[in-house]
Protein backbone atom coordinates (compact mmCIF):
# COMPACT_ATOMS: atom_id res chain seq x y z
CA UNK A 1 0.00 0.00 0.00
CA UNK A 2 2.87 2.06 1.11
CA UNK A 3 4.54 1.84 -2.74
CA UNK A 4 1.20 2.87 -4.26
CA UNK A 5 0.23 5.48 -2.14
CA UNK A 6 4.52 6.62 -3.39
CA UNK A 7 3.37 6.01 -7.14
CA UNK A 8 0.11 8.31 -6.77
CA UNK A 9 2.18 10.81 -5.31
CA UNK A 10 4.56 10.66 -7.94
CA UNK A 11 2.54 10.62 -11.13
CA UNK A 12 -0.04 13.48 -9.14
CA UNK A 13 3.40 15.70 -9.25
CA UNK A 14 4.35 14.86 -12.82
CA UNK A 15 0.95 16.08 -13.66
CA UNK A 16 0.68 19.31 -11.97
CA UNK A 17 4.39 20.04 -12.58
CA UNK A 18 2.83 19.65 -16.50
CA UNK A 19 -0.41 21.92 -16.01
CA UNK A 20 1.16 24.23 -13.95
CA UNK A 21 3.90 25.56 -16.31
CA UNK A 22 3.42 29.78 -17.13
CA UNK A 23 -0.37 29.46 -16.53
CA UNK A 24 0.54 33.28 -16.76
CA UNK A 25 2.75 35.60 -16.96
CA UNK A 26 2.30 38.33 -14.41
CA UNK A 27 2.95 42.22 -16.67
CA UNK A 28 4.46 43.79 -13.80
CA UNK A 29 4.64 43.28 -9.64
CA UNK A 30 5.44 46.65 -9.00
CA UNK A 31 2.16 48.35 -9.43
CA UNK A 32 2.85 51.13 -11.66
CA UNK A 33 0.14 54.09 -11.62
CA UNK A 34 -3.36 54.00 -13.39
CA UNK A 35 -1.50 57.08 -15.51
CA UNK A 36 0.72 54.43 -17.21
CA UNK A 37 -1.84 51.75 -17.59
CA UNK A 38 -3.91 54.45 -19.07
CA UNK A 39 -0.62 55.57 -21.12
CA UNK A 40 -0.56 53.10 -24.10
CA UNK A 41 1.61 54.44 -26.81
CA UNK A 42 0.70 53.97 -30.36
CA UNK A 43 3.63 52.28 -32.38
CA UNK A 44 3.72 55.66 -34.27
CA UNK A 45 4.56 57.86 -31.01
CA UNK A 46 7.36 55.07 -29.85
CA UNK A 47 9.13 54.83 -33.76
CA UNK A 48 9.33 58.57 -33.61
CA UNK A 49 12.25 58.65 -31.09
CA UNK A 50 14.09 56.01 -32.81
CA UNK A 51 13.23 55.79 -36.46
CA UNK A 52 12.77 51.76 -36.43
CA UNK A 53 10.68 51.34 -33.30
CA UNK A 54 12.98 51.48 -30.56
CA UNK A 55 12.70 52.49 -27.02
CA UNK A 56 15.52 52.08 -24.60
CA UNK A 57 13.06 51.90 -21.46
CA UNK A 58 10.07 49.89 -21.60
CA UNK A 59 7.69 50.64 -19.11
CA UNK A 60 5.48 47.84 -17.78
CA UNK A 61 1.43 47.83 -18.27
CA UNK A 62 -0.65 45.85 -16.05
CA UNK A 63 -4.08 45.77 -16.44
CA UNK A 64 -7.06 43.17 -14.33
CA UNK A 65 -8.82 41.07 -16.88
CA UNK A 66 -11.74 42.59 -16.54
CA UNK A 67 -9.65 45.82 -18.01
CA UNK A 68 -8.32 43.81 -20.84
CA UNK A 69 -11.70 42.15 -21.53
CA UNK A 70 -12.93 45.96 -22.27
CA UNK A 71 -10.22 47.04 -24.90
CA UNK A 72 -9.75 42.95 -26.70
CA UNK A 73 -11.96 41.01 -28.56
CA UNK A 74 -12.78 37.48 -27.00
CA UNK A 75 -10.26 35.53 -29.14
CA UNK A 76 -7.43 38.31 -28.23
CA UNK A 77 -8.10 37.77 -24.77
CA UNK A 78 -7.85 34.06 -24.89
CA UNK A 79 -4.79 33.73 -26.58
CA UNK A 80 -3.08 37.09 -25.25
CA UNK A 81 -4.19 36.90 -21.85
CA UNK A 82 -4.77 32.94 -21.06
CA UNK A 83 -1.68 31.69 -22.93
CA UNK A 84 -3.89 30.17 -26.27
CA UNK A 85 -3.41 29.31 -29.31
CA UNK A 86 -5.16 30.15 -32.42
CA UNK A 87 -6.32 27.15 -34.99
CA UNK A 88 -2.51 27.08 -37.64
CA UNK A 89 -3.48 28.57 -40.80
CA UNK A 90 -6.44 31.24 -39.68
CA UNK A 91 -4.44 34.00 -39.78
CA UNK A 92 -4.94 36.88 -42.61
CA UNK A 93 -1.48 37.80 -41.45
CA UNK A 94 0.12 34.18 -42.38
CA UNK A 95 0.35 34.89 -46.01
CA UNK A 96 0.70 38.96 -45.55
CA UNK A 97 3.68 39.86 -47.35
CA UNK A 98 3.26 43.90 -46.88
CA UNK A 99 6.26 45.57 -46.18
CA UNK A 100 5.46 47.23 -42.53
CA UNK A 101 5.60 46.42 -38.61
CA UNK A 102 3.60 44.43 -36.70
CA UNK A 103 2.22 45.52 -32.64
CA UNK A 104 1.13 43.99 -29.90
CA UNK A 105 -2.55 43.48 -30.81
CA UNK A 106 -3.33 44.81 -26.58
CA UNK A 107 -0.59 47.40 -26.13
CA UNK A 108 1.05 48.76 -29.78
CA UNK A 109 4.46 47.71 -29.05
CA UNK A 110 6.38 47.09 -32.15
CA UNK A 111 7.16 43.78 -32.01
CA UNK A 112 8.30 42.26 -35.55
CA UNK A 113 9.63 44.07 -39.00
CA UNK A 114 8.48 42.48 -42.25
CA UNK A 115 11.89 42.16 -42.67
CA UNK A 116 12.18 39.50 -40.31
CA UNK A 117 9.12 37.53 -41.85
CA UNK A 118 9.42 34.25 -43.23
CA UNK A 119 7.30 31.36 -44.50
CA UNK A 120 7.49 28.40 -42.11
CA UNK A 121 5.20 26.74 -43.56
CA UNK A 122 3.41 26.03 -40.16
CA UNK A 123 0.22 27.76 -40.66
CA UNK A 124 1.44 30.45 -37.83
CA UNK A 125 3.04 33.63 -38.71
CA UNK A 126 6.75 33.60 -38.35
CA UNK A 127 9.63 35.80 -37.93
CA UNK A 128 13.57 35.47 -37.11
CA UNK A 129 14.14 37.95 -34.91
CA UNK A 130 11.99 40.42 -33.04
CA UNK A 131 12.25 44.23 -34.08
CA UNK A 132 14.13 44.76 -30.54
CA UNK A 133 15.42 42.01 -28.44
CA UNK A 134 13.76 44.12 -25.30
CA UNK A 135 10.46 44.29 -26.64
CA UNK A 136 9.82 40.59 -26.50
CA UNK A 137 10.27 38.62 -23.05
CA UNK A 138 10.37 34.91 -22.48
CA UNK A 139 9.70 32.02 -20.43
CA UNK A 140 9.97 28.22 -20.13
CA UNK A 141 6.46 26.85 -20.83
CA UNK A 142 6.25 22.97 -19.48
CA UNK A 143 2.58 22.75 -20.31
CA UNK A 144 1.27 19.83 -22.64
CA UNK A 145 4.37 17.26 -21.67
CA UNK A 146 6.78 19.62 -23.56
CA UNK A 147 9.42 22.46 -22.34
CA UNK A 148 9.24 25.05 -25.24
CA UNK A 149 9.92 29.27 -24.97
CA UNK A 150 7.19 31.04 -24.35
CA UNK A 151 7.35 34.47 -26.00
CA UNK A 152 5.28 37.06 -24.99
CA UNK A 153 5.13 41.42 -25.68
CA UNK A 154 7.62 43.49 -22.96
CA UNK A 155 5.51 45.99 -22.06
CA UNK A 156 1.91 43.86 -21.31
CA UNK A 157 3.50 40.80 -21.22
CA UNK A 158 0.89 39.26 -24.00
CA UNK A 159 1.33 36.00 -25.14
CA UNK A 160 2.50 35.79 -28.21
CA UNK A 161 3.97 32.69 -28.89
CA UNK A 162 6.55 29.96 -28.92
CA UNK A 163 10.36 30.60 -30.12
CA UNK A 164 12.20 27.45 -31.60
CA UNK A 165 15.74 26.96 -32.87
CA UNK A 166 14.75 25.83 -36.44
CA UNK A 167 14.54 28.88 -38.33
CA UNK A 168 16.70 30.45 -41.14
CA UNK A 169 19.72 32.46 -41.06
CA UNK A 170 20.79 34.65 -39.66
CA UNK A 171 20.13 33.79 -36.15
CA UNK A 172 18.58 30.40 -36.86
CA UNK A 173 15.23 31.06 -34.48
CA UNK A 174 11.72 30.94 -35.80
CA UNK A 175 9.50 32.95 -34.05
CA UNK A 176 6.28 31.60 -34.37
CA UNK A 177 3.51 33.89 -33.09
CA UNK A 178 -0.65 33.95 -33.14
CA UNK A 179 -1.77 36.49 -35.63
CA UNK A 180 -4.37 37.03 -33.05
CA UNK A 181 -1.66 38.60 -30.83
CA UNK A 182 -0.43 40.86 -33.63
CA UNK A 183 -1.92 44.08 -35.82
CA UNK A 184 0.08 44.98 -39.14
CA UNK A 185 0.66 48.40 -39.77
CA UNK A 186 2.00 48.95 -43.50
CA UNK A 187 4.46 51.09 -44.08
CA UNK A 188 3.54 54.23 -45.78
FE1 LIG B 1 1.78 44.33 -25.48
Amino acid sequence: MKSFSALTTLVLSAWLIACNGPASVPPSATGESAALNAAIMPAAALMAGGGKGRTDVIEKITKTDAEWKKILTPEQFYVLREHGTERAGTSELNHNKKKGVYVCAACGLTLFSSDTKFDSGTGWPSFWAPIDPKHVGTTVDRSFFMSRTEVHCARCGGHLGHVFPDGPPPTGQRYCMNGVSLKFEEAK
